[in-house]
């Protein structure tokens, strides 16, 4: 089958397979796939357990940010191509047999999609603890409320640049103070704590770091600061203007003395720091340079309905169609299984013989 296509039932659950891997990293083997459990958590044949999925709902946005789409061209999914509501609560359920405890609703842009509150209410009677939305907050002010009466627990923003010309050319549409606006009516709702997601671009708005730690210091909002990724849709992506977390770190501690956050498990991928007079916190997303891989719980569903074990894995497990010929409950179970048992240890960025995915950030979901 050539890569890309799409599975049926008459043919292989992997859609998409290159040699994307640094050489000697091993796919798995029929031994080891018999030793796939075929009850209990979601586990990967290195022991971690997986209890968050990422819910990609449109592949879609009203944005074009520098990072993540070039300003013209992009090319999205029909809608027949995209999971139903229906679909997506199907598998969310599955999932939630399986031990999955949270969902985090993302895109694209989830907002620019039709009927989310309905979806995150769904989402919520299926008894996840925990339903988040990540969002561009262009559209969160006049749905905040209502997303929050459905039982939105938590909102992430992302929002670059405190400044308006500045955030106007890195977001390319949208403007700063609506998204400054959103974030206040989110947390009038009880939306808060909010964490605000800023990817730093060398050049662009690293010189923005100790004002956003300020901003996080006055506002309450935990401010993660988010390595760019080898994810952007052009292929522009270079390591000369990412801005690594630890230099993020050492700026803001010379400043305001900062104390890490005691998180044993450390589930969530920022690493956690508190200013240690107690005035808020702030978290690094060091993907790139101090990635997270060991810990790693994360399992993600793309808008048009495959299952990816890992945001740099070409790798992808089609539900949409077997779900449209007729897979029951235990099949969608057994291709989750199989997909969090074929993740690799590790992404490999900083391996030589890194190839970058073949689908960018906003196709895969962030
Ligand atoms: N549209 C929503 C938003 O921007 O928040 C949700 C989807 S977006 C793909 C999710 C997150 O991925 C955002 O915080 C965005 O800044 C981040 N992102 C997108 N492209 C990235 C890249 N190449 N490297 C690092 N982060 C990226
Ligand atoms: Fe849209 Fe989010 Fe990508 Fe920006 S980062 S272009 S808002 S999907």
């Amino acid at each position: 089958m050539p890569s890309g296509a799409v599975a049926t039932r008459s043919t292989p659950v992997v859609v998409s397979v290159r040699p994307h891997r640094a050489e000697g990293r091993e796919r798995v083997t029929a031994d080891a796939s018999r030793a796939m459990p075929k009850s209990g958590p979601l586990v990967d044949r290195y022991g971690r357990v997986h209890r968050d999925l990422r819910i990609s709902i449109t592949d879609r946005c009203n944005l074009r940010c520098v990072y993540c789409m070039p300003d013209e061209g992009m090319t999205f999914l029909a809608h027949d191509q995209l999971l139903s509501f229906n679909e997506i609560e199907r598998i969310a359920r599955v999932a939630h047999t399986l031990g999955v405890r949270s969902v985090r609703l993302t895109g694209g842009e989830p907002l620019v999609r039709r009927g989310v509150t309905d979806l995150v209410a769904r989402l919520v009677a299926v008894g996840f603890t925990d339903v988040a939305l990540t969002t561009n907050a262009t559209r969160l002010a006049p749905m905040a409320s209502s997303l929050k009466a459905a039982g939105l627990t938590r909102v992430n923003v992302s929002c670059d640049s405190l400044h308006p010309e500045r955030f106007a050319s890195i977001r390319r549409r949208g403007d700063l103070a609506t998204v400054l606006e959103a974030m206040r009516v989110a947390e009038s709702v009880g939306l808060a704590p909010l964490k605000l997601n800023v990817v730093l671009l060398r050049g662009d708005n690293d010189g923005e770091i100790l004002d956003f730690a300020r901003h996080a210091r006055e506002t309450g909002r935990i401010v993660r600061f988010i390595e760019f990724m080898p994810l952007d849709a052009q292929g522009q992506w270079d390591r000369g203007r990412l801005v690594p977390g630890r230099e993020v770190f050492e700026r803001i501690n010379e400043v305001w003395p900062l104390e890490p956050v005691a998180d044993p498990a450390r589930l969530a991928p920022a690493e956690r720091f508190a200013f240690a007079d107690g005035r808020g916190e702030i978290g690094l997303i060091s993907s790139v340079t101090e990635p997270f891989c060991g810990t790693c719980d994360r399992l993600r569903l793309t808008a048009d309905g495959s299952i990816r074990n890992c945001l740099f894995s070409d790798d992808e497990y089609s539900l949409r169609d077997r779900l449209r010929d007729g897979a029951s409950d235990d099949d969608v179970a057994d291709v989750l299984r199989r997909a969090v048992w074929a993740k690799f240890p590790g992404h490999a960025i900083n391996e030589p013989g890194f190839l970058r995915p073949r689908r960018s950030m906003s196709m895969i979901g962030g």
